[in-house]
């Protein structure tokens, strides 16, 4: 086939949602839809001894959350799906918001009983910077959840996207029916305990079939006036506007009983962009131009423990990778020979014959490759846009057998390529200092630290609110602002200076103090 048809049939997403929304009971049903696994696993139900296939790591399996991003492959209908999995768990933010840079669309999950909640609020606003299309599934409608109508209000209102029924629920909790396709006219009824297997879809033609009510007695007549007022008070979909992230199609199901899913699918396959372009510094980069071109989004040591590797994660987004083709590493100047990039079935690693835009491929990686390394055929650009931000929370690392020293620094620094943690060093002492977003990352750090590293090390509370990237263009200024302030200085993980400010007002003071030198909250690699 070739590179536009295969193009054409790729869509790439994440699922963006509030943890205990359901998102992996999904990725497991969609899974399931895809074929990849023949019976989808119980949800990461702890003890349970079966895990949803997305949660790789030891760790991940004693806490009950996601902290690996993987990335899952399927076929669906005519379309070949990538799923991008990101982390659930609030701690991991970074490694969710890198991988958002890497999905042309994202699923929102919403648990109907609940409504809009914080997590899913922060994750919208980043998709509203690349305007990403979203489509919404209104999950647990087997439970008692709050009125539909409110809840599409909310999602209005709150995340300011208009909302567009695509279907439209038959009661809910135990009285749950099914729901109504209002664009196919049609009602698809929903059988619970049904929740392993992919179910024929039962349905009857047209509102006004009588079958209908049949199924509903009295309540028939109910349900054709409440849709009259929904229609008359919702949107109606368009594309464009949910190609432009200002509309969302919204389905409503339960994951956990396996309905409703594949209308999402529909609509996904249906609608959701194919890979799209990227931004580079030289030039916007198409997915059907000449060339392979692609950038690391994600880093991730030691998935097989029996493999004890590291793999970089990149998107594919232009051009045709080929097992043994040689590519450009544009930030060494170099071209390596990549044999065997992985793919991602569920989990499972398989070696990539050939690969398109809007693939994700894994690149062994032997220290040489960094988050938001640019891949090219030659050409010397880089992608940008791919973002690394300050940490909030801070903590002094010591060794417990100061011998090691050496095995800790090669350890943090690995660790900060990853993008797991940020490291710190002090321009002016021995310290080091990690950084993370969130606060669970300094236990993956220390226990990853002895596991893969072999050092033990504890933590020490340290006086700082806050890090920023400095930037002065001007070297003199640079040169004086590094004399008077070395005792704040410090070198992070890539060896780019950085302001350690122990209090916010600190910082602002310095800020007032050098005009010249810019603050970066966020640095890009
Ligand atoms: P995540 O944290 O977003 O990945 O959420 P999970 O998929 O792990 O789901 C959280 C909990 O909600 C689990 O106990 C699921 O079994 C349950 N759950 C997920 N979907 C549904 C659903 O449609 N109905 C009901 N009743 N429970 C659900």
């Amino acid at each position: 086939m070739s590179i536009p048809a295969e193009v054409a049939k790729r869509r790439t997403f994440a699922i963006i949602s509030h943890p205990d929304a359901g998102k992996t009971t999904i990725t497991e049903k969609v899974l399931l839809f895809g074929q990849a696994i023949q019976k989808a696993g119980t949800v990461k139900g702890r003890g349970s001894g079966q895990h949803a296939k997305s949660d790789w790591m030891e760790m991940e399996k004693e806490r009950g959350i996601s902290v690996t991003t993987s990335v899952m492959q399927f076929p669906y209908r005519q379309s070949l799906v990538n799923l991008l999995d990101t982390p659930g768990h609030e701690d991991f933010s970074e490694d969710t918001y890198r991988t958002l840079t890497a999905v042309d669309s994202c699923l929102m999950v919403i648990d109907s009983a609940k409504g809009v909640e914080d997590r899913t609020i922060k994750l919208m606003e980043v998709t509203r910077l690349r305007d990403t299309p979203i489509l919404t599934f209104m999950n647990k409608m087997d439970r008692e959840i709050r009125d539909p109508m409110e809840l599409m209000d909310e999602v209005e209102n709150v995340l300011k996207i208009r909302c567009a029924p695509i279907t439209w629920p038959i009661g809910c909790g135990k009285g749950f029916k099914g729901v109504y396709h209002i664009a196919n006219d049609e009602i698809i009824l929903y059988k619970s305990g049904q929740g392993h297997t992919i179910q024929e879809r039962k349905v009857i033609k047209g509102l006004d079939n009588p079958e209908l009510d049949t199924l509903l007695g009295g309540d028939a007549q109910d349900l054709r006036d409440e849709l009259e007022l929904v229609q008359g008070a919702s949107n109606e979909f368009e594309l464009d506007a949910f190609l432009k992230g200002e509309l969302t199609p919204v389905f409503w199901g339960t994951a956990l009983g396996n309905f409703g899913v594949d209308h999402m699918l529909d609509g996904l396959t249906d609608w959701a962009p194919t890979p799209q372009p990227r931004q580079s510094d030289e030039r916007q980069v198409t997915a059907t131009d000449e060339g392979f071109s692609g950038f690391v989004f994600k880093i991730q040591a030691n998935m097989d423990p029996k493999h004890r590797d590291r793999v970089a994660f990149l998107r594919i987004v232009s051009g045709k990778y080929q097992k043994g083709m040689k590519m450009h590493h544009v930030r060494i100047g170099k071209d390596v020979n990549i044999a065997d990039a992985l793919t991602f079935m569920a989990g499972d690693r398989a070696a990539v014959e050939e690969a398109y835009p809007g693939d994700i491929i894994g690149l062994h990686n032997h220290g040489t490759i960094q988050i938001g390394d640019t891949f090219t055929q030659g050409e010397k650009m880089k992608f940008t846009g791919i973002p690394n931000f300050a940490p909030e929370l801070f903590r002094r690392i010591r060794l417990k057998d100061p011998l090691k020293q050496k095995q800790l620094l090669k350890g943090l620094v690995q660790l900060s390529e990853e993008g797991a943690v940020q490291v710190f060093r002090p321009i002016d002492n021995n310290d080091l200092i990690v950084g993370a977003v969130g606060v669970l990352q300094f236990d993956v750090v220390v226990a990853r630290l002895k596991a893969e590293y072999n050092v033990e090390a504890i933590y020490e509370a340290i006086n700082v609110a806050t890090a920023r990237w400095v930037e002065c263009k001007d070297a003199k200024k640079l040169d004086e602002f590094e004399r008077k302030c070395s005792l704040n200085l410090a070198l992070d993980g890539g060896d780019n200076l950085t302001y350690i400010a122990p209090t916010m007002v600190n910082l602002n003071l310095t800020a007032e103090r050098y005009p010249d030198i810019i603050f970066h909250k966020t640095r890009e690699h």
